[in-house]
């Protein structure tokens, strides 16, 4: 989580107070031979007072890393972080005015009244952390304006896994896998691996590994364990549960399954092909139950994938460079990751957003900058001299040059 938080955050920083003065320096352009002579440049200006509304997942990381572009990029910002988190929530509200420009930045607290309240008014960017259905609010009342938006939502991210290779570090990738889902806020992640693909000769094989992993990374007694974090609240919780109560659902639990109503806590639960049509498999899951779907063949999840909406993060974890360059150029996603999970979100040279379902716009690194920037064109035109023909009177060998 440090990682994920404050390391991301602190480079992110680092980042854009080192590289701004190239960032904010204009462009020159070239132009076409009919404009000569003249001049152009590509000017950035900020776009002006932004709305950044996040989510409690990641209640720092969410809220500070647009704010560090939108600053950077000259803008004022009013920040509304999650009523979830309402400790991170507070801390942000009281800490942001001592360190910042009060005058720049302004927090302000609350919930889904304060939020529909705060998208009544005029902003010149809306950047929207959470799921689809607020998304599409977001997007409504944008459209009044015609303020422009980002929309960073969620969804389902699926892990192809293919046949270990003789060559693999089993326990690594086993880990990265598990790390993928359990071990980041319990699948409490917009990019948490949310289901396992895999070919079903080989879902024994890897379901052992799974299962013996899981046991050494959270204990016999998950319930015990401190590596793991509870589930945000009992409205979640519950949300949670019922997928697993479903009862088309409860016999395909192969591991785990227990859960602590009074500690919020589930266990890290596996399951091997629940319905394809049960909520479990229609709805992202956004915590500790991984649900694994066998294939014919490990090439068919090129098809599952594209019949359903595009996914914020596609995870491959394959040595055949075939499945790879053809999970990149078949499907459409946020990102595609080989052979690990939720690191792409800690690289600011690779832009961080989703497409179709899992919204749209980008950001991290120098991709913030331009999210939160108008690109204003600048064409400086000399008197020197004119093309004749360029104005009327019009006549057929002007016409036709
Ligand atoms: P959410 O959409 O319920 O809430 C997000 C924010 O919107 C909160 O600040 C909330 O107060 C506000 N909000 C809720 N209803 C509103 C309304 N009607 N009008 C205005 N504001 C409103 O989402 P959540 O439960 O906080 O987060 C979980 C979702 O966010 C998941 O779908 C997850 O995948 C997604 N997510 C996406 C990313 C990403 O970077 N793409 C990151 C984290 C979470």
């Amino acid at each position: 989580m440090f990682i994920l938080q404050v390391g991301t955050l602190s480079k992110s920083v680092n980042l854009a107070l080192s590289s701004l003065k190239d960032w904010m320096s204009s462009r020159k352009a070239k132009l076409p031979i009919a404009a000569f002579p003249s001049t152009a440049e590509v000017f950035p200006e900020p776009l002006g007072l932004v709305l950044i509304i996040s989510s409690w997942n990641l209640p720092f990381g969410l809220s500070l890393e647009p704010v560090i572009g939108a600053i950077a990029a000259g803008n004022a910002v009013v920040l509304k972080p999650s009523e979830l988190a309402p400790a991170s929530s507070s801390l942000l509200a009281k800490t942001i005015p001592t360190y910042l420009d009060k005058k720049a930045v302004k927090v302000i607290e609350g919930g889904v009244a304060i939020g529909e309240h705060l998208l009544c008014c005029k902003w010149d960017k809306i950047f929207f952390t959470g799921n689809a259905r607020v998304g599409r609010i977001v997007m409504t009342a944008a459209a009044n304006y015609l303020t422009p938006v980002t929309l960073e939502l969620g969804g389902k991210c699926p892990a192809i896994f293919d046949s270990f290779s003789s060559s693999w570090d089993k326990e690594m990738v086993i880990k990265r896998v598990l790390g993928g889902k359990f071990g980041t806020c319990a699948g409490q992640a917009c990019i948490a691996i949310d289901y396992i693909l895999v070919q079903e000769g080989f879902a024994p094989t890897l379901l052992e590994l799974l299962r013996n992993m899981t046991k050494k990374m959270f204990g016999e007694n998950p319930r015990e364990t401190q590596s793991m974090a509870r589930i945000i609240n009992k409205q979640h919780f519950l949300r949670l549960k019922n997928l697993l109560d479903d009862p088309s659902v409860q016999s395909s639990i192969v591991h785990g399954g227990g859960m602590d109503e009074d500690n919020l806590f589930i266990e890290p639960t596996i399951l091997m092909n629940p319905p394809l049509k049960a909520s479990i498999m229609t709805d992202e899951i956004f915590g500790p139950l991984l649900p694994i779907i066998t294939l014919k063949k490990i090439e068919d999840s090129i098809e599952f994938i594209n019949s359903r909406p595009k996914a914020l993060a596609i995870y491959v974890f394959t040595k055949n460079e075939t499945l790879k360059r053809r999970i990149i150029s078949e499907t459409s996603s946020g990102s595609v990751t080989f052979n690990d999970a939720i690191i792409q979100y800690a690289a600011d040279t690779i832009p961080f957003g989703g497409v179709g379902e899992s919204g749209f716009g980008r950001y991290h690194g120098k991709f913030s900058f331009d999210t939160f920037t108008h690109e204003k064109a600048i064409l400086r035109r000399s008197l020197l001299t004119e093309f004749w023909f360029r104005f009327p009177p019009w006549n057929d060998f002007k016409l036709a040059l």
